[in-house]
């Protein structure tokens, strides 16, 4: 078991078929104490009671400080530590570059970039303590490439800034032992993107895979898991490209 005993708290994890719930399933496979957090308490509360009697389902909105700390108090109350923390929690909108009005800009970025920082400083002071930690953020290819294929200019532009918070605050911590890394996903079937591709962008998608298939959500829990146990012990600010060779760079 890479994760016994250990707290892992998923943002963004209530989603049935989304990349939070395949990582709390896996993390909570290999002995972890799992913390859903996301909007709805009634579906973190039902997604984390799926996993088994020992995890934890609370409702807060990562982009607002005050209920990410009180759901942070909680877990602290219930388990006295955090091990984990999965920045997973973000929301697309596939809009152009001129189309962006404000309430787009802030809502996306609001969840994606504030939540991140948010839900860090809300664990970090309990990770230096234990003088131990992993933190993982999730962002995407399309920081990496420009656009993925339904995120706008917005989304590319907040998940690349996720990536440039990770690799400040893995500088920053790394003195304290507590470990900070993202995953790029790439095309992965969840939510996000049901119901948006049709057979002919599929297969044009696919033309850019090398492994030919888009990702399954398990395909991102695997890497956070690496990421999450002592298998990374020695890797900090590191990107980790879960793409299917998408973008080989
Ligand atoms: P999803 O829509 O299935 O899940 C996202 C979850 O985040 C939902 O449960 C939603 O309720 C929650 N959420 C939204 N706003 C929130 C907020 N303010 N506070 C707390 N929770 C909030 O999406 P997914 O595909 O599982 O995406 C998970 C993460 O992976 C996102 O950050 C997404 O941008 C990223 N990502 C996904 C893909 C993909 O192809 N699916 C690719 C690259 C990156």
């Amino acid at each position: 078991m890479l994760l016994q005993d250990k707290v892992a708290v998923i943002t963004g994890a209530a989603s049935a078929r989304g990349l939070g719930f395949a990582t709390a399933k896996m993390f909570a496979s290999q002995g972890a104490k799992v913390v859903i957090i996301d909007l709805d308490a009634g579906a973190s509360k039902a997604a984390a009671s799926q996993l088994g009697s020992d995890h934890l389902g609370l409702a807060a909105n990562v982009a607002n400080e005050q209920q990410v700390n009180a759901a942070i108090e909680q877990v602290l109350a219930k388990y006295g530590r955090i091990d984990v923390l999965v920045n997973n929690a973000g929301i697309t909108q596939p809009i152009k570059l001129m189309d962006i009005k404000r309430d787009n800009y802030d809502a996306v970025l609001d969840v994606s970039l504030r939540g991140t920082l948010l839900m860090s400083q809300a664990v970090i002071p309990t990770m230096r303590r234990q003088r131990a930690g992993s933190i993982i953020c999730i962002s995407s290819v399309s920081a990496q490439r420009g656009g993925g294929i339904f995120g706008g200019p917005h989304y590319s532009a907040a998940k690349a800034g996720v990536l440039g918070l990770m690799k400040a605050m893995a500088r920053e911590l790394g003195p304290d032992n507590v470990r900070v890394n993202a995953i790029t996903p790439g095309l992965i079937q969840t939510d996000i993107t049901a119901g948006k591709l049709s057979d002919e962008m599929r297969q044009s998608i696919l033309a850019g895979i090398p492994l030919n298939r888009l990702g399954d959500a398990s395909d991102i829990a695997g890497a956070a898991l690496f990421l999450a146990s002592p298998l990374s012990a020695y890797s900090t600010g590191i990107t980790l490209d879960v793409n299917g060779g998408m973008l080989i760079h």
